[in-house]
């Protein structure tokens, strides 16, 4: 981790932040400090928006073949790191080894499905309606980008957008979030050796989000945000866009359910629950957050679900055998306990879990609720930690409305071995993703995003281009 930057990354060049600040990075389990990086302020957000918007130009007229081969080759390198980078992610933000190598080639893919999209960015045209006039349609980048990605997946948030952003001829400037500054830094340095030019991505680290971004959306030079991280901050950076009428893109939080019907193959039910709930330790926007179980079967998937949470082994992320990982901070932890008490009062019973550990690290054991009041704080909350809770239901119409009755709609999770049940009920919930008998949606291939709440805008698929590109129709009189 020595060779890891810790500098900002403007105009191709490591910087320090104009005033010497730096803030520091820790493990969350152990909250010791492992690194210091540069703390930006105002000044350095001018300076990476000159040199996004001084880079623009030229990075547009780059082939569509260049971009794509300078993608292909980050992919590989990527790749061939992978165990640097997993530890290194690891180290700051806490997932276990296995998920942070996963999470390292689910990253690399975004590069890879770009660099194949970057070279079919596709126009049209023709001849319009009344015969005497034609349209030519191109397709143009967007223009300077900022970039705004959670600490959850410190390095797939942000392949997911610099990937389309450089397929489509953007330059940008990057914010990740304070907790895991790292591996964005370790990313910039990879762009910059599969050659990319300087200028095109910009990595601004800061504690200050505030005074690097809001003057960043006001000024009008960057045309296009794009955001991942709650729905309070998404909806502050929607009004600090509109001044300047800057495009968004928003991937917002989710508050999941997951709906398992008394027709369900239970074992996949409870092998789904245990991906929705338990990958990156339940600190997904895509975790199931309600359990809505059939009446006839919660009792049993209840039991299951809690003895194979409670043979997760907890404990550092690097150790072997590891399956659940600390929580991000304090706070996050806090908010857990919080969640789990208010639940527990209002008469959940705990199956399992239930109680944060004494001594250092911020974790949190794999916990399972039932009886679970629809009351209670976690049901409009998003829980981010390894948290299951479960309500049950008796009929299809009713647990519809019950899974409907939030502002977010990222992900449902479906359960029932009945087809035209499974059809009918995805159809109906309001969500921009459905896991149909499996507890896994994320794929680099699909486009990811919500409704509602949730955001708007997709990320990834064929359509994750769009977003970073404009349509220029041109008018030609048919001589
Ligand atoms: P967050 O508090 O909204 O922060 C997200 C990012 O926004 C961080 O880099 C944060 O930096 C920055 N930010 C906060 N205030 C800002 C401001 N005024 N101006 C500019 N930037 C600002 O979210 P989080 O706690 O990091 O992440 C968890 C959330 O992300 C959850 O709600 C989760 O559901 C959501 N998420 C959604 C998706 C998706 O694809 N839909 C994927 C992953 C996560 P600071 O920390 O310095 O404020």
């Amino acid at each position: 981790m020595t060779d890891t930057p810790t500098q900002l990354f403007i105009g191709g060049s490591w910087l320090d932040a104009a005033d010497g600040a730096t803030m520091p990075v820790d493990d969350p389990a152990t909250g010791e400090i492992i690194a210091r990086v540069a703390d930006a302020g105002a000044k350095d957000a001018r300076l990476a928006e000159a040199a996004a918007v001084q880079a623009q130009e030229e990075w547009a007229r780059t082939a569509p073949r260049a971009r794509s081969e300078i993608l292909r080759r980050a992919y590989e390198i990527i790749l061939e790191r992978t165990d640097e980078l997993a530890h290194l992610m690891t180290a700051e933000m806490g997932k276990p080894l296995t998920e942070a190598r996963g999470e390292v080639a689910y990253a690399a893919e975004f590069f890879r499905w770009f660099s194949e999209e970057a070279v079919r960015i596709d126009g049209g045209g023709g001849i319009l309606p009344d015969g005497r006039n034609r349209m030519l349609l191109s397709r143009r980048p967007v223009g300077p980008c900022l970039l705004i990605t959670p600490w959850n997946f410190p390095l797939a948030m942000g392949t997911r957008k610099i990937g389309p952003a450089i397929a489509a001829g953007c330059t940008m400037i990057l914010k990740p979030a304070p907790q895991t500054p790292l591996s964005s830094l370790a990313l910039a340095a990879i762009l910059k050796e599969a050659g990319l030019p300087d200028g095109v991505l910009n990595v601004v680290t800061t504690s200050r989000a505030g005074e690097v971004c809001e003057p960043l959306l006001r000024g009008g030079r960057i045309r296009k945000l794009s955001f991942t991280g709650s729905t309070n901050v998404g909806r502050l950076l929607l009004a600090q866009s509109a001044e300047a009428v800057v495009r968004t893109s928003m991937e917002l939080g989710g508050n999941a359910p997951f709906v398992v019907f008394e027709d369900a193959d239970l074992d996949k039910a409870v092998d789904g629950a245990m991906l929705a709930k338990m990958r990156n330790m339940g600190e997904a926007c895509t975790a199931a957050n309600r359990f809505f179980v059939h009446h006839s079967v919660a009792e049993e998937f209840g039991r299951r679900l809690a003895e194979r949470m409670g043979a997760l082994v907890v404990g550092p992320g690097t150790q072997d055998g590891v399956d659940v990982g600390p929580l991000i901070d304090r706070t996050g932890r806090a908010k857990v306990e919080e969640l789990v008490a208010d639940a527990v009062e209002r008469g959940a019973q705990v199956l399992v879990g239930g109680r944060a550990p004494e001594g250092p690290g911020c974790f949190y054991p794999p916990t399972v609720l039932t009886d679970v009041d629809s009351g209670s704080r976690l049901m409009d909350t998003e829980i981010f930690g390894p948290v299951a809770a479960i309500l049950t239901f008796d009929d299809e119409d009713e647990v519809i409305r019950r899974a409907n009755d939030t502002p977010w709609g990222l992900v449902g999770y479906v359960f029932t071995e009945g087809l035209d049940r499974a059809l009918r009920v995805s159809e109906r919930l309001e969500v921009g993703m459905v896991g149909l008998n499996t507890g896994l949606v994320s794929n680099p291939a699909a486009p990811f995003g919500g409704v509602k709440q949730s955001g708007l805008g997709r990320e990834g698929g064929r359509v994750g281009i769009d977003e970073f590109l404009e349509y220029q129709y041109l008018a030609v009189p048919v001589r």
